[in-house]
């Protein structure tokens, strides 16, 4: 008995120095070294621990919000203390949660908004004008950001309320927005919440300009006149009204299961939003009822987090696996100890070249951070923890399929040796892939058989094969053979944009061999095209440029071309004038959302392409329609909030119909 009460109290001690530890990598040197799942579950163990035992050490991360101030911030006293959010996993912890403030208070409402993952903000307004931000910092003090904060776009620096005002939310980054930023920068940011923190709680402003964060707020803490605010629902109205952003999400509800509705809705969607969130928080809506609750040492009675299953875990760094891309780019793939993450079992990682493994400072045997959005493969997004077991990575000397010697050209490598079975075979499975000459009957396999066998290696190679090259191939049969026959001739009359995308040119993927197209209109137009002229499209920038020009230059290129132009590949090209430009959908920026019922989603694009119209990926007050199926998640919310006209297929129909 005694020896077992010795251990609780060892673990007890171990996890509240652990979890310490952890708080201070989290919180001041912005570096976590444990996912927050693996900390949550730690911080859970402690908690219980303390219940049992009744006893709570005085430096437990139990009795604390947050972290320490940075050195170098002017330290602000926040005029109330700020509190964490309590948090459940599951339904029965929310069941919990709303029978504990029913059993006080009956009937009550409650509203649900998405939990925002980024840095707490807190913002002061005095006679209209924006006077101090902060952050949250250990509840009590803070580090001032007002400087920073006011690099803000989206943040007003004057409102129409003429009051005392002082309001939180949090500080986001969007993820189109990390992305952008992390393509003009070899330092590139981990994720969305590590880019918030370091772009605030950075000493220079213009740091945080340049990063195009937001702060979206959520919560009044003060106001002197309280009765305008006497309510959540009255509170999102106040902060609209005074032109703050807001989250997209606000929902009434009166009982679990309705909330639980909104979970799953929202459930189903979260990877698609452009915004990490990691939860919901639900907040009794009554602001009276939530004084007479009050708070516990670190939570308000009133308010739970729901937090959704974890997208970012830790795993062991197993081995790094080479391979030889189309363009004989050798990139890496990380093989991971197996983890159960966003539902699915996970084992390999992309990482992008040499250069991503040593930014991310990457060893084997090392722990390291692996996140899972839905329809992206994993990725590593940084290191954990190292041990005494941990290893270098080594560079490849030479290419894992040919032995060649690699070339190194900027971040990446490449083998050059045009003859590398696994380059050759990677070329040709994307020559023939459904985005591109879509030759139906092909795959990997029999690809890999034509080369061995038949001897294809060129793309005209595969217009030149006749059944007697494929009758004594083991496994194919006449019915095998016409299909791959038919389907190498069916393939001959592809659009420009599929056929661009067919040849493989470094960096020019689906979406840039559609807007070369557009642009250059003829293959002669998109062969001859000038650097700046190609700079100037969107999204492309120096160095895809650079490697069009070189790709259309090299002889051996413009040869294959010839060849499959003489073995009668004739191209779509694309021609304005035939668009009606008076179809409805000419020069329209249209947003897709949710399943049709009988398009996929690549197809009503190629309409609305077809017709003048272009898909653009979010809405903003320049969308023109938002086309919305089933299942359609903040994108239709976002363009009902703006105005922007809703249709459904049937009406999408009903524009279309005239002119397709
Ligand atoms: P929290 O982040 O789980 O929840 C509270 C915070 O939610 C608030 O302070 C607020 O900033 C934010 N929030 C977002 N949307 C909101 C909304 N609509 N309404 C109200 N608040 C909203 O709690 P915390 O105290 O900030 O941090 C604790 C968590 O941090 C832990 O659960 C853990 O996941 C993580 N952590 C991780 C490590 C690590 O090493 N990985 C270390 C320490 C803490």
């Amino acid at each position: 008995m005694i020896s077992l009460e010795n251990d609780i109290q060892k673990r007890q001690k171990e996890l509240t120095k652990l979890l310490n530890e952890y708080s201070y990598y989290y919180y001041v040197l912005e570096k976590p070294i444990v996912s927050d799942y693996d900390y949550d579950v730690l911080y859970d163990e402690l908690v219980a621990i303390e219940e049992k035992t009744g006893i709570i050490l005085e430096d437990s991360p139990t009795q604390r919000v947050g972290g320490d101030i940075l050195k170098g911030f002017e330290k602000v006293t926040h005029e109330t203390k700020l509190y964490s959010l309590n948090k459940c996993n599951d339904i029965e912890g929310l069941q919990k949660f709303i029978s504990d403030v029913n059993s006080h208070y009956k009937n009550s409402l409650f509203t649900v908004e998405y939990k925002f993952d980024g840095l707490r903000i807190i913002a002061k307004y005095e006679n209209g004008l924006l006077v101090q931000a902060a952050t949250r910092g250990n509840g009590i003090i803070g580090e001032n950001v007002t400087t920073q904060v006011k690099t803000i776009k989206s943040v007003p620096l004057k409102i129409n309320y003429k009051g005392s005002l002082t309001i939180a939310g949090e500080g986001i980054i969007t993820i189109a927005n990390l992305e952008k930023y992390n393509r003009t920068t070899q330092d590139k940011l981990k994720n969305a919440r590590n880019a918030v923190a370091g772009a605030i709680r950075n000493l220079d402003p213009k740091e945080t300009a340049k990063r195009n964060l937001d702060v979206v707020f959520y919560d009044i803490i003060s106001i002197d006149n309280p009765e305008l605010v006497s309510s959540q629902k009255l509170a999102y109205d106040f902060l609209k009204d005074n032109k703050f952003k807001t989250g997209d999400l606000f929902e009434i509800c009166s009982n679990a299961s309705e909330i639980e509705n909104v979970i799953n809705k929202i459930d189903k969607v979260k990877g698609k939003l452009d915004i990490l969130i990691d939860g919901l928080v639900i907040k009794l809506n009554d602001v009276k009822t939530r004084e007479e609750l009050g708070f516990t040492a670190k939570f308000p009675k009133w308010a739970i987090a729901y937090k959704f299953e974890p997208q970012e875990l830790t795993s062991t760094l197993e081995s790094v696996e080479w391979n030889v891309g189309r363009t004989g780019k050798v990139t890496p793939i990380a093989h991971i100890s197996p983890i159960e993450l966003a539902g699915a079992t996970v084992s390999r990682a992309t990482l992008n070249n040499y250069e991503d493994i040593l930014r991310k400072k990457l060893k084997l045997n090392a722990l390291v951070f692996v996140r899972r959005s839905n329809e992206v493969i994993p990725e590593i997004l940084g290191l954990a923890q190292e041990n005494e077991n941990s290893t270098c990575i080594e560079k490849p000397k030479v290419c894992p399929c040919c032995n060649s010697s690699l070339v190194e050209v900027g971040p990446n490598i490449f083998c050059e040796n045009p003859n590398c079975s696994e380059k050759i075979i990677n070329r040709l499975v994307h020559f023939v892939s459904r985005n591109c000459m879509n030759i139906e009957g092909l795959n990997d396999k029999i690809i890999e058989t034509l080369f061995t066998e038949c001897n294809v290696k060129k793309f005209v190679d595969l217009y030149k094969l006749t059944a007697d090259n494929l009758k004594d191939l083991q496994g194919f049969k006449e019915k095998k053979i016409n299909n791959i026959l038919s389907g190498i001739q069916n393939s001959k009359n592809p659009e420009l944009n599929a056929f661009i995308d067919a040849l493989g040119i470094d960096g020019v993927g689906e979406k840039t061999s559609k807007d070369l197209a557009k642009k250059f209109k003829t293959l002669n137009g998109v062969i001859n095209a000038k650097l700046e002229d190609l700079i100037n499209i969107q999204d492309v920038g120096d160095v895809i440029a650079n490697n069009i020009i070189r790709y259309f230059t090299d002889e051996i290129n413009l040869k294959e071309i010839k060849e499959l132009l003489e073995v009668g590949i004739k191209i779509k090209e694309i021609d304005n004038l035939n668009i009606d430009e008076n179809n409805p959908i000419f020069n329209k920026k249209i947003v897709l959302t949710g399943t049709l019922p009988n398009y996929k989603r690549d197809e009503a694009s190629a309409i609305i392409e077809k017709l003048g119209g272009s898909v653009v990926g979010s809405v903003s007050k320049k969308t023109d329609y938002v086309l919305a199926g089933e299942e359609a998640g903040s994108k239709l919310v976002k363009a009902q909030e703006l105005n922007i006209k809703i249709i459904n297929e049937e009406e999408f129909n009903n524009l279309i119909n005239n002119y397709i």
